[in-house]
């Protein structure tokens, strides 16, 4: 299996490559912010001890990996899976430097995991799991150290434990005057959580599709259409901000299949439809419901082969690979799941000319808006939807800006040149500070 801290590495030292030329003047510095770039700055891991409901206790290994800081406090999720494992926190803390510096937002790149399958789990289990944790995170984190959120398996309830734990930490040490709720995001909104957050990624998705769509040289929304594979959180409300805009969604799925339906669909009355017969596939013999009068049930991997204009996978990892990936048509893909596409298919769609908007920024919404929420729980000023969404425009827009000026400027795809505006955000950082 392919060790996801070593593609990381591969991708930094690729991306160095290209930039290394506009830093001519600076190419030992530039080398050694680079190098240090390889490895987190510092990696934590434990066994949690955890009470289980018959009485015994349990261990579970767990970690905490901070990459970089030099743009701000170490910013990422919490997963809880089986699959956990110490080179993938420090992968995902490493990538987590670049999403932050795609928008531009005050943070570096943090990321903890647990191995755990939380569904074996009892709800107060998997309270006492969280506690746990949150003791051993109490001295590592805090809202100008490092910044925790949800993740995989990670919910809102999972964050007001871990707040009230730390909090609790916080008293014993006497240090009452901290900040618990600026140390967690993407918490309920009754506990200083967000407004707009729930559909922020699939939001600035769209604000990024808008951009798109006019280098594209698109001239009638109606005449774009879209295809989502995943009709979940990102992908519905991609759907809904989409569809609202004018844009004809043609086609969404879940994990049962999709459905397409060539003059359009009603994202909301889809997703009614699909909470009361449990899939997009049963929609369809709905139609006072749903209304898709010429629609018909596809497979997922069709939904990925449609004749459409733009391509949105928002559910799960490499669903586009070396074997299907030429038979994608799209002229564009929007990739609003983390990872939808491997690495030989990203080849492949790069000489079919296929445009791409990668991951860390056509999903980058979700982190802007917990930055919203760190900064309104700083303040205790809290803010209305509109405000969130009117502060989230410029913020995607400009990264999709730098984006394309990199692309064009270097003749890079979508993805380079993402990543190359990022790294180039966080080593000009560093040379600032002189900390190398
Ligand atoms: P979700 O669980 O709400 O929705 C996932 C959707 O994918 C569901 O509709 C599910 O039925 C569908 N699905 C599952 N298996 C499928 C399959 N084989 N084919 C097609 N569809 C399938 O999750 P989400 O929060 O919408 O996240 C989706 C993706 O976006 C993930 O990759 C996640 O990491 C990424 N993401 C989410 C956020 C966020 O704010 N929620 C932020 C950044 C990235």
């Amino acid at each position: 299996m392919s060790n996801p801290h070593k593609n990381s590495v591969a991708q930094l030292e690729q991306v160095a490559q290209l930039l290394k030329s506009d830093y001519s003047d600076k190419e030992l510095l530039f080398d050694k912010a680079i190098e240090k770039l390889k490895t987190p700055d510092v990696v934590y891991e434990t066994e949690l001890e955890v009470t289980m409901d018959d009485g015994s206790s349990k261990k579970f290994k767990a970690f905490r990996s901070q990459h970089n800081n030099a743009r701000g406090p170490y910013k990422g999720g919490i997963r809880y899976h089986q699959d956990v494992s110490k080179e993938e926190v420090k992968a995902l803390s490493t990538w987590m430097t670049w999403k932050c510096a795609v928008t531009g937002i005050p943070y570096g790149g943090g990321k903890g995991g647990i191995i755990v399958d939380p569904k074996k789990l009892s709800e107060k289990e998997l309270e006492n799991l969280s506690r746990s944790y949150a003791d051993f995170l109490s001295d590592k984190i805090g809202p100008w150290v490092d910044v925790p959120a949800p993740d995989v398996n990670t919910t809102g309830q999972i964050m007001a434990w871990m707040v009230d734990q730390y909090q609790k930490n916080l008293s014993k040490k006497g240090l009452i005057q901290e900040n618990p709720l600026g140390t967690f995001t993407g918490k309920p909104l009754a506990l200083g959580g967000s407004e707009g957050r729930e559909e922020a990624t699939g939001l600035g998705g769209v604000m990024v599709l808008e951009r798109l769509i006019e280098k594209m040289g698109f001239d009638y929304k109606k005449n774009v259409s879209i295809a989502i594979q995943g009709f979940g959180n990102v992908g519905y409300w991609f759907a809904k901000h989409a569809a609202e805009r004018g844009y004809n969604v043609v086609a969404v799925s879940d994990s049962k299949g999709g459905v397409y339906v060539p003059e359009g669909l009603n994202p909301d009355k889809t997703m009614e439809c699909k909470r009361a017969n449990g899939s997009v596939v049963k929609c369809l013999c709905n139609e006072k419901l749903c209304d898709m009068k010429n629609g018909k049930v596809i497979t997922n991997e069709e939904v990925l082969e449609l004749d459409v204009d733009i391509l949105v996978p928002a559910a799960l990892e490499n669903v586009i690979h070396k074997d299907n990936a030429s038979k994608v048509k799209a002229k564009a893909i929007i990739e609003m799941a983390n990872g939808p596409i491997t690495p030989e298919a990203d080849k492949i769609l790069s000489k079919n000319n296929i445009i791409l908007v990668p991951d860390v920024l056509a999903n980058a919404g979700g982190v802007t808006v917990s930055y919203f929420e760190w900064a309104q729980n700083l303040q205790g000023y809290y803010w209305t939807r509109q405000d969130v969404v009117e502060k989230l425009l410029p913020l995607m827009e400009n990264a999709f800006s730098d984006m394309w000026e990199m692309k064009e400027d270097h003749k890079v795809d979508g993805r380079m040149a993402t990543y190359m505006t990022a790294v180039k955000k966080v080593v000009d950082t560093m040379i600032l500070r002189g900390s190398i």
